[in-house]
């Protein structure tokens, strides 16, 4: 069984690549290292006998299709994408570029492959599309959470063009048969995360004494899961999921944003107090909003821990005291891509 892995440089993909060589799968990486792509978050595996990585673009349909055949892959797990909102908003032609057309090259490779495959070969291979919460859109305080029925409606250049990149999967399987699944996930956190995404973002700013600054009145509400159980539900569903089908992943754990920070904070003035006996929390500011802000986000995951017996590990709490701790013990990690951001 050999994996093919696309942005497995980046925050989440180094996570199921880490994951997939420690359970001993063979994984090959597909990764254009853009600035969210960091070798140095694959070095624990890179001397692996069953690890290769191969830096390419998913838009060149030739080069993926060359690495299905050389590997003989088996499952494709497409986590590449560009994932960042506020950069989706100031440069929207990055992310249809990457999510969408991207995509689509993907699936033109993953379907010339597999319909050349003999039937052992096909009845095993999936392609397995990594998606976000944020296609569904906006939630009220009292709306019941997303789930795989819910309605598409994204609202920011990013959830657009991811909820594109979920069509075209769709219509993959139902005009050509291409064996798929799509998740979709709530809020990742944890450890090799880049630092212009919230949580880290927040903790580098209070260590370096600067303003931790949140979004308008920090109300929006956020579905949080520890990036370790989102590998182990990806492979999960990869490995056990029904071909067609869509499974929502989620942490139970909605928070506001100042729920969020104020975590942070209580976690910091713990494991490393400020100088002057004051909490973090004192440097919190509120700078103006996000344009089109989604209020509220939250996953019901019943489908996927019935089916497959999958659910988060960790609290909230208790994977915040570990990203905070690894933080603290990594700033050779983050540090480098502090200052180029
Ligand atoms: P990330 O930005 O950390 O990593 C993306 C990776 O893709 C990087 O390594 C980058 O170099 C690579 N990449 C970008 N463009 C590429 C291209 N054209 N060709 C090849 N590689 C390319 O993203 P992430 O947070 O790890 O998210 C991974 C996936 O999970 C994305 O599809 C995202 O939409 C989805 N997702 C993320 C979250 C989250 O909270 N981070 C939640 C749910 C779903």
């Amino acid at each position: 069984m050999t994996y093919l892995v696309t942005g497995g440089a980046g925050f989440i993909g180094s996570a199921v690549v880490r994951q997939l060589i420690a359970q001993g799968q063979r994984v090959v990486v597909l990764d254009a290292l853009t600035y969210a792509g960091n070798l140095s978050s694959l070095a624990s595996v890179a001397e692996e006998a069953t690890y290769t990585f191969v830096k390419g673009d998913i838009c060149g349909t030739d080069l993926v299709l060359s690495l299905l055949h050389k590997y003989q892959v088996t499952k494709i797990m497409h986590l590449a994408a560009e994932s960042h909102v506020d950069r989706s908003i100031s440069s929207p032609g990055d992310f249809v570029r990457t999510n969408l057309v991207g995509t689509s090259s993907m699936l033109t490779a993953a379907r010339q492959y597999f319909e050349g495959l003999a039937l052992e070969a096909r009845q095993a291979f999936c392609f397995h599309h990594i998606s976000t919460d944020e296609v569904f859109g906006d939630l009220g305080p009292a709306d019941p959470a997303f789930c795989e029925t819910t309605p598409y409606g994204p609202r920011s250049p990013y959830a657009a063009s991811k909820a594109g990149s979920d069509f075209l999967v769709d219509a993959w399987f139902h005009t050509y048969g291409l064996p798929v699944i799509i998740t979709n996930c709530s809020n990742n956190y944890g450890a090799y995360q880049f630092p212009e995404k919230l949580i880290p973002r927040q903790l580098i700013l209070a260590l370096s004494s600067q303003a931790i600054e949140i979004y308008g009145k920090g109300e929006n509400v956020r579905d949080w899961l520890h990036v370790e159980d989102h590998a182990q539900a990806l492979i999960d569903v990869v490995e056990k999921g029904r071909l067609g089908e869509r499974y929502a992943i989620g942490g139970g754990a909605e928070r506001t944003n100042n729920q969020v920070v104020a975590a942070l904070c209580k976690a910091l003035d713990a494991q490393r107090p400020r100088g002057d006996g004051k909490s973090y929390s004192e440097q919190i500011t509120y700078v103006t909003d996000r344009a089109g802000h989604d209020r509220r986000y939250a996953i019901d995951f019943t489908k996927i821990t019935s089916e497959l017996g999958w659910k988060p590990s960790m609290t909230f709490e208790q994977g915040m005291a570990e990203t905070v701790r690894w933080y603290l013990a990594h700033e050779d990690w983050w540090r480098p891509l502090w200052q180029e951001r």
